[in-house]
């Protein structure tokens, strides 16, 4: 049966589109109409179920970018994996998914789990077994032998060992490919952070053997070496993307390769978690100071930023995700702006964004129903009255 919601206003997405006084309607999973809202009644018909919001607003569904369903957020994440079996280890990742879904985020990426787990929940959730949000998902992400996040299985030496991993994980049904090209602060025994993992060759088979199977690739690096060496293989995103300095101690800017990130559309995911605040506390207010000097300066040179969150690790839970967009109006972004990045600019960087992140005839029932008006302050999009992902109601427990 067809849905129709109406509100005080109607974020379409991109920021400044909006309705006032304006309604949505949706045939189970597919937006049909959306505007003023005489326009929208008047192509409801009367066989439809009615839902009227006349002090909210209607959004897109958010899009968390960097998610890792496997790992659970308490206080010894990976130790607790190490020692879960799949079938467990399967069912939380479903928990999780639907705790995020729950507090308004329909679209999660998950950028590294193992077994493809991550590839049976969302087919499980599109098939309509289960419900949740829609999932992309790179399975068990390249890294070297004992590098960065090897327990998700993806450890490879070579060219050979590179191809097959990646056509492993696209005929297990991967939706991109992730590669670990510099070290991380997770796992102690892999390089260090601003040290690279592949090389610039390698980067490249990796990318071409994705392009083969048209799939994107993702890559995590903090050094400014490993995102140089990611751009020229032709990546589509930088995760974390941290410009640290060769050999450790401080910061690397590359004017001139970040030039290149934006001209070649590839787009930066920060991937800070949701209590940043205690984050830059630790780093103290200097080095706080140059962090957001450097968001600045991407954002600047016409990097395109999109949020998420590393959830899975620890404290970083699934269901906190308007915590972490706070640090982007922190940083001097507009709630206009930070919404559309959530929605609009973050499904684009995930290759869907034709069908999902905005509110548009056509495209995915994806969104989230707040009280009161987020443009105002982020902080209406905690406990959303309704969430709808992929035309599948959501109530937020609150
Ligand atoms: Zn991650």
């Amino acid at each position: 049966m067809r849905l129709l919601i109406t509100a005080e206003r109607v974020l379409l997405g991109p920021a400044g589109h909006q309705v006032d006084d304006g309604a949505i309607l949706i045939d189970e999973n597919t937006i049909l109409a959306v505007g003023p809202r005489p326009e929208v009644e008047a192509q409801a018909g009367s066989d439809v179920r009615r839902r009227d919001y006349p002090n909210h607003t209607i959004l897109p569904g958010l899009i968390n970018c960097h998610v890792h369903l496997a790992l659970d957020a308490g206080s010894a994440p990976l130790e607790q994996y190490l020692v879960t079996e799949d079938t467990d280890l399967l069912l939380g990742m479903a928990g999780r998914a639907q705790q995020a879904a729950r507090s308004g985020v329909t679209t999660i990426r998950d950028l590294g789990d193992r077994q493809g787990l991550a590839f049976r929940l969302r087919d499980a959730i599109a098939r309509g077994q289960l419900s949740g949000p829609r999932i992309v998902a790179s399975g068990a992400p390249l890294t070297i032998p004992r590098g960065h996040c090897h327990f998700f299985g993806g450890e490879v030496s070579g060219e050979h060992e590179i191809r097959q991993h990646v056509r492993d994980m696209a005929d297990r049904g991967a939706d991109l490919i992730k590669v670990m090209a510099s070290g991380g602060h997770i796992t102690p025994e892999s390089p260090p952070m601003w040290a690279t993992q592949f090389s610039a060759d390698e980067l490249r088979i990796v990318v071409d053997e994705a392009s083969n199977a048209g799939l994107p690739v993702a890559a995590h690096a903090h050094g400014s070496d490993a995102i140089a060496a990611a751009v020229d293989a032709g990546v589509s995103t930088i995760e974390h993307c941290t410009w640290l300095r060769s050999g450790g101690g401080g910061y690397d800017q590359r004017d001139e390769v970040a030039k290149r990130m934006a001209s070649q559309g590839v787009y930066a995911c920060i991937a800070w978690p949701p209590d940043w605040r205690g984050f830059m506390e630790r780093l103290g207010p200097e080095r706080a100071e140059q962090i957001i000097e450097r968001f600045l300066w991407m954002d600047e040179l016409g990097i395109r930023l999109v949020p998420g969150t590393d959830a899975g690790l620890r404290g970083s839970g699934f269901d906190d995700y308007v915590d972490a967009l706070e640090l982007y109006a922190h940083i001097g972004f507009s709630n206009a702006q930070i919404i559309e990045m959530a929605s609009v600019t973050s499904a684009q960087a995930l290759g869907i964004g034709t069908s999902v992140g905005q509110l548009q005839p056509g495209y995915s029932a994806d969104l989230i129903v707040v009280d009161g008006n987020p443009l105002a302050s982020l902080k209406h999009l905690r406990h959303p009255q309704l969430v709808l992902a992929h035309g599948h109601a959501f109530h937020s427990p609150s």
